[in-house]
C-alpha cells in the first residue's frame, strides 16, 4: 500500500503544468477594436493568454491576482527609441553623444533605459538607430536569454545615410568618423549593402535618414533599401521631414515616416492612401526648449512646436495611421525617460486624437508596425502576455498612464504597485 501511495505520488508529481495566473480585471480595454469589457478574467500560462472573458473558470490551483478595481490594457509600445543615446543638451555638437562613449558603455545605458520604460508599462520598444557598434544587438540577445528583464526589442542597427551620417562641416582631416554610428551608402548597390549588414547584424528594421544634408536619396535609391529590407521581411523606416524627400519616400513605399514634421496635407493624403505610418514623434514645447536645435539638427522650438501640433492635428483628421514614437534621448532631474514620454499625450490630446486613439497608436497600431501584431499588441487568447493595469479609466484621462501599477511581460509580473521615483 505505501509502495503503491509512492508510485501515485510520483505520477502527479511528474507532469507538473506550468503554473496558472488568473488575473480578475474590473475593465479590459481593447483599442484594436475600440471597446471595452466589465469583470473580464485572463488566465495566462507559460507567458501566453490562454483564457479572457467575464465567464471564465479560474482552474483550481491558480494563482490569482486582483486587478477588480483596475483598468487593464496592453502593454505599451514606443516605435521610436534610442535607448543607448543620452544626449548633450542645448547647441552642443550632435557628435558629443558618441565619440566619448564606448559601444560596452551604451550597451548597459540601453539596458538600463529599456528596464526603465519596461517598469513604466512599456513592454515592446524599437529603437531605430544610434547605437554605436550595434549595442542594442547586444542588450536585446541579453534580454531574450532571459539574463535580465527587459521588453520586447526590435532594433535598426546603423542608421544608413548619404555620405556624412548626421554630422554637419565635418573638417576633412577628421576622417569619417561618425561610421562608428551610421553607415554611408551614395548608390543604391551600397544601399543594399548596407541593408544586408545590418539584418546579417540582427536588425528588425532598416532606417534610412532621408533629408538631413543637401543632397537626398533618389527614388531608385530608397526603393533598392525597400526592396532589400521587404524581401528579407523587414520594414522600412525614414527619418523625413517634409520637402521633396518626403515624396520620394511616399512613392518609394516606406513602411513609417518618422518625424514628418513639415508633410503638406497633399502628402499625408498619399500616406494615407499607401497605408505608409506616421511615427510622429511629438516633441512638446518644454521639452524642445530643453533640447534645443539638438546641434542643429532641429528647427529652433519656436519654429518646431507649432509645426509639430499643426501637421498632428491634420495628419489625424485626414485618416493617417499613427503610431506612438517618443524620440526620447534624455533625463531630467527628478524624471526618467518615461516621465517624459507621457508629456507627449497632452500634444496628441491637443490635436484631437481621443483616449483609445491614443491607445490605439501606443498598443495595435504600433504591433502592425512593428510586425509583431501576431503576437502582441492585444489582449487576446494566444498572444503574449504583455500587459498593464492602471487605478483609474484612461479614456475618461489619458494622463492615468503616468500611474502605470501593474506590469506583466510575457506572463510575468515585472511590477505590482507603484512606480519609484527615479
Ligand atoms: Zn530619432
Amino acid at each position: 500500500m505505501k509502495a503503491l501511495f509512492a508510485f501515485v505520488l510520483l505520477l502527479v508529481a511528474i507532469p507538473v503544468a506550468a503554473e496558472t495566473v488568473a488575473l480578475r480585471a474590473g475593465a479590459v480595454i481593447d483599442p484594436a477594436s475600440g471597446t471595452i469589457e466589465r469583470n473580464q478574467i485572463i488566465l495566462v500560462n507559460d507567458g501566453m493568454i490562454t483564457a479572457i472573458g467575464a465567464a471564465v473558470s479560474i482552474p483550481a490551483g491558480s494563482r490569482v491576482i486582483d486587478l477588480s478595481h483596475e483598468w487593464v490594457l496592453p502593454g505599451l509600445m514606443d516605435a521610436h527609441t534610442h535607448l543607448t543615446l543620452t544626449e548633450v543638451t542645448g547647441d552642443a555638437p550632435f557628435e558629443s553623444f558618441y565619440i566619448k562613449e564606448s559601444t560596452t558603455y551604451r550597451a548597459m545605458r540601453g539596458l538600463h533605459n529599456a528596464q526603465t520604460l519596461l517598469d513604466a508599462g512599456f513592454t515592446t520598444l524599437r529603437d531605430i538607430g544610434n547605437s554605436g557598434e550595434y549595442a542594442m544587438q547586444d542588450v536585446r540577445r541579453a534580454i531574450e536569454k532571459g539574463w535580465f528583464v527587459g521588453p520586447t526589442i526590435i532594433d535598426a542597427g546603423k542608421i544608413i545615410t548619404p555620405f556624412g551620417g548626421q554630422s554637419h562641416e565635418i573638417p576633412p582631416e577628421q576622417g569619417s568618423f561618425w561610421k562608428y554610428e551610421y553607415l554611408d551608402a551614395d548608390n543604391a548597390a551600397e544601399i543594399r549593402k548596407a541593408v544586408r549588414t545590418n539584418i546579417y547584424y540582427g536588425a528588425g528594421v532598416i532606417k534610412l535618414v532621408l533629408d538631413n544634408s543637401p543632397y537626398h536619396y533618389s527614388l531608385e535609391e530608397v526603393r533598392a533599401a525597400v526592396d532589400e529590407a521587404h524581401r528579407a521581411g523587414f520594414p522600412v523606416a525614414v527619418h523625413v521631414y517634409g520637402g521633396e524627400a518626403a515624396d520620394t519616400a511616399i512613392e518609394a513605399g516606406v513602411d513609417s515616416i518618422e518625424h514628418g514634421f513639415f508633410l503638406t496635407d497633399t502628402q499625408l493624403k498619399k500616406i494615407h492612401d499607401k497605408g505608409i505610418f506616421l511615427v510622429s514623434t511629438d516633441f512638446p514645447r518644454a521639452l524642445l526648449d530643453v533640447i534645443g536645435t539638438s546641434g542643429g539638427i532641429f528647427p529652433p522650438p519656436e519654429v518646431l512646436a507649432p509645426k509639430i501640433l499643426d501637421r498632428l492635428t491634420r495628419a489625424h483628421r485626414l485618416g493617417v495611421r499613427i503610431v506612438y514614437g517618443s524620440d526620447i534621448v534624455m533625463e531630467r532631474p527628478g524624471q526618467t525617460r518615461a516621465d517624459l514620454m507621457f508629456d507627449y499625450l497632452a500634444v496628441w490630446k491637443q490635436a484631437g486624437l481621443s483616449s483609445m486613439e491614443t491607445l490605439k497608436g501606443m498598443t495595435s497600431e504600433a504591433a502592425q508596425l512593428l510586425r509583431v501584431d501576431g503576437t502582441r499588441g492585444r489582449i487576446a487568447r494566444g498572444l503574449a502576455a504583455d500587459l498593464i493595469a492602471v487605478p483609474a479609466d484612461p479614456l475618461a484621462d489619458i494622463e492615468v498612464l503616468r500611474r502605470v501599477d501593474f506590469v506583466m511581460k510575457n506572463g510575468r509580473v515585472v511590477r505590482q504597485g507603484v512606480r519609484g521615483t527615479p
